[in-house]
């Protein structure tokens, strides 16, 4: 069984088991959900309990994954396509997606709005221009400026009416789209984390990592930050318990006049942020550390410290563009 399983956000290296006696993890990485590759990583005692509990861990990722859908729909599903494709009528959803919902109105409130799961519109631009511009890299562009301001004007959270009672998703203003893509995959880590106590499991969705139980020996799980300027190396390898959560500029950019335009796009300005190469997020909570990850991405350190030191057990490790680092609350 390999022991290094190379991940699209970050690389995780196992450290290497010492002892004849040395138990080795099972593996398996899937490439059908959240637009990434999920890998898991887990110690069981035979194969067959592996391959049982891989076969239900993806079974239920792929059903978060078709909630939280924003490019198609499925039969028999309300997802967010349909919540965003109702022309403003309320859409009878499962309780996993109101939850998500009112957890990113929470999001938008500790953020000051920078993370805002109601910036669909604007995203979608990038978004399309990104998808164009890396099939056509010679006449690749950016999205014009009168369609971002356009866009912009449909992005109130409040827009999005979550009615508890009757299990409905309304949005108030029908061009108003919603993107999960901040949030959502730590998310669904987090219901896997509640979901599988028992087990002994490291899981990576792209570049979000949790950890639950423990290894054999009892050593730590280990992680490693890619390094953004090479993303074949790490830049450090760290204990991790809980979440790891990065967002880089690496992991989904596109290239206009030589100059590179990442996935995560600043309210503010409606344009990418430039402030980090990436920011990685440690802390128990994968759900927070997913939220944390995206708006500290967005702010400059002193605005992200103060926000980071708002909640207890969350340390961060940035890498600027010019190669330097900085952190808070990690040993070292
Ligand atoms: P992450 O990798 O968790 O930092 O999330 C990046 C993804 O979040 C992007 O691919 C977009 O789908 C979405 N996104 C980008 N900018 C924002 C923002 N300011 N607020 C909410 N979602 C965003
Ligand atoms: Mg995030």
């Amino acid at each position: 069984m390999k022991r290094i399983v190379c991940l699209l956000g970050v690389l995780l290296s196992l450290l290497s088991l010492t002892g004849c006696q040395a138990k080795e993890p099972f593996s398996i990485t899937y490439y059908d959900c959240f637009d990434t590759a999920v890998t898991l990583t887990a110690y069981t005692d035979t194969e067959e309990e592996f391959f049982a509990f891989a076969d239900e861990l993806h079974q239920f990722l792929l059903s978060c994954h078709r909630l939280l859908d924003i490019y198609e729909e499925y039969p028999g599903v309300n997802n967010l396509y349909t919540i965003n494709h109702a022309g403003g009528k309320p859409v009878t959803v499962d309780p996993f997606l109101l939850d998500f919902l009112s957890f990113g109105k929470e999001v938008y409130a500790f953020t000051g709005g920078k993370v805002n799961i109601a910036l669909g519109s604007v995203l979608s631009l990038w978004h399309q221009k990104r998808e164009e511009g890396l099939a056509d890299l010679e006449n690749a562009s950016l999205p014009y400026e009168e369609d971002l301001l356009a866009a912009a004007s449909h992005t109130d959270i409040d827009g999005i009416l979550l009615n508890e009672a009757d299990g409905t998703v309304t949005l108030l203003d029908p061009l108003l789209q919603i993107d999960a893509g901040a949030l959502g995959k730590g998310y669904v880590s987090k219901l896997v984390q509640e979901r599988y106590p028992d087990k002994n499991f490291l899981l990576s969705l792209g570049g979000n990592v949790i950890t639950v139980g423990e290894k054999p020996n009892g050593e730590d799980w280990i992680i490693g930050i890619l390094d953004p300027f090479d993303t074949e190396s790490t830049a450090l390898t760290l204990p991790v318990s809980g979440a790891a959560v990065t967002s880089g500029s690496y992991q989904r950019y596109y290239t206009v006049d030589g100059k590179d335009y990442p996935h995560i796009i600043d309210p503010d300005t409606l344009y990418p942020a430039d402030i980090w190469a990436s920011v990685t997020v440690f802390c128990a909570d994968p759900a927070l550390a997913d939220a944390l990850s995206t708006a500290l991405f967005l702010l400059p350190l002193e605005e992200g410290k103060k926000l980071v030191q708002t909640f207890d057990g969350v340390s961060v490790y940035w890498i600027a563009p010019d190669g330097s680092y900085d952190k808070l609350g990690l040993d070292g």
